[in-house]
């Protein structure tokens, strides 16, 4: 198909929910992908947090094939060593005690809501369901994680929305003392809002938050769907903070691009979920999880801190681009957030695509880079001229 046939074929035949960008992709190599008309971009999106070990990856493709000729799917009926191999690794790295795997970031976020509520219901009975989370996070697109999002445009149209979330503003610890009550089970966080803005919140909130959660038994939920994986230079960002979640959830980087996610309780609630209280057909499905073993194999610690170390690279030089539209930048490894004055964020991606590299936008005016975690220096130095130039002072 020619670019032209597939925009139009798209746009006649895909239901119209996504302001996709004008350039249809065609393959990918690294951190670089080609489009359509053979014009080659330095991704600083990878596909949203997902690729994290770039395009066209060996090994992540050889152990996707060799599975998908042994075995694609079987159900969780049957025992399969893909996944068990999986888990014990999420396990060990995790520093918490048992996995469920889902499919998607809102799934395993949903399965976390699940996991608190009868967490607190098999211990203190009904009445005690309510899950306080932060404004401006963002969960995800089902019924229950829109309305666990903190904010309200996405609590529009599809009425009635679950019960039981109640917001409060993030690195405010009073704000969370005003929104606590006897019918809370959890608290829910992402610890940088990625959708929302990419903001980290402080440590000493974060520390605030666990300590008020563990004197209440509210279960501490981290939604880790985009700063897991190694993503901000920890392989989860909670061990940024020095503390520990009683459940985690991941999804976007873990399986560099098959779809794929899952949460992780700690001993609290590790037996919460007992047999016929969830399941789902896909999870823990063995091509997936074949290549999530490649993704988790790859971020040995020296990996991770090459991460660290290319973010920090990457965060300073843009701190350093002399520019009239940077409004300050945020975040940890290579989870960054430019914020932008003087034009749109759209503006701002619409210029760097012209010009050759792909990024997102977050929040009101920030753009959200998520680079893959393999993305070499000269491709970010190739990025990085191309920030100067859209962005510096002419
Ligand atoms: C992307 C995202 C989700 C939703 O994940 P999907 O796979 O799109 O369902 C949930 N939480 C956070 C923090 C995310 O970034």
């Amino acid at each position: 198909m020619t670019k032209e046939e597939i925009f139009k074929a798209d746009d006649e035949f895909i239901m119209h929910t996504y302001k996709r960008n004008p350039i249809a992709i065609e393959s990918g190599k690294g951190a670089t992908v080609i489009d359509k008309d053979e014009k080659s971009y330095i991704d600083f999106t990878s596909g949203i947090g997902v690729c994290s070990l770039g395009y066209g990856n060996e090994k992540w493709a050889k152990a996707i094939y060799d599975q998908a000729k042994k075995l694609g799917h079987i159900s969780n009926l049957y025992y399969s060593e893909p996944c068990v191999e999986l888990a014990r690794k999420l396990v060990e790295r995790s520093g918490l005690e048992r996995v469920f795997f889902a499919n998607s970031g809102a799934e395993a976020n949903e399965g976390m809501i699940k996991i608190a509520r009868k967490y607190s219901y098999d211990k203190y009975g009904e009445g005690r369901s309510t899950i306080i989370t932060l404004v401006n996070s963002f969960h995800g697109r089902t019924i229950t994680t829109l309305k666990a999002t903190g904010q309200k445009h996405f609590h529009e149209f599809f009425n009635p929305f679950t019960e039981g979330f109640r917001y409060a503003e993030a690195n405010d610890i009073e704000s969370l003392g005003k929104a606590a009550g006897n019918d809370v089970c959890a608290v829910m966080v992402e610890l940088i809002q990625g959708e929302g803005g990419v903001n980290p919140l402080d440590k000493d909130y974060v520390k605030a938050v666990a300590d008020l959660c563990y004197r209440n038994d509210w279960l501490l939920l981290i939604d880790e769907v985009q700063t897991g994986i190694g993503r901000t230079g920890a392989f989860f960002c909670y061990q940024n903070y020095g503390i520990k979640p009683d459940v985690v959830s991941f999804a976007k980087g873990i399986a560099g691009g098959m779809p794929f996610g899952g949460f992780i309780a700690g001993s609290k609630a590790k037996d919460t979920l007992g047999y016929g209280t969830h399941g789902s057909t896909f999870g823990g499905n063995p091509m997936a999880a074949a290549a999530a073993n490649v993704v988790v194999d790859t971020l040995t610690p020296e990996f991770i801190e090459s991460v660290k170390e290319k973010g920090d690279y990457l965060k300073k030089a843009i701190e350093a681009i002399d520019s009239p539209y940077i409004a300050g930048v945020r975040g940890m490894g290579l989870m960054i957030g430019v914020g932008i004055k003087g034009k749109t964020h759209a503006e701002v991606k619409d210029e760097l695509q012209t010009e050759g590299l792909l990024a997102l936008t977050a929040g009101k005016d920030t753009l959200r880079l998520l680079p893959p975690l393999v993305i070499s220096k000269d491709e970010i130095d190739r990025g990085l001229e191309i920030l100067r130039k859209v962005l510096g002072r002419r």
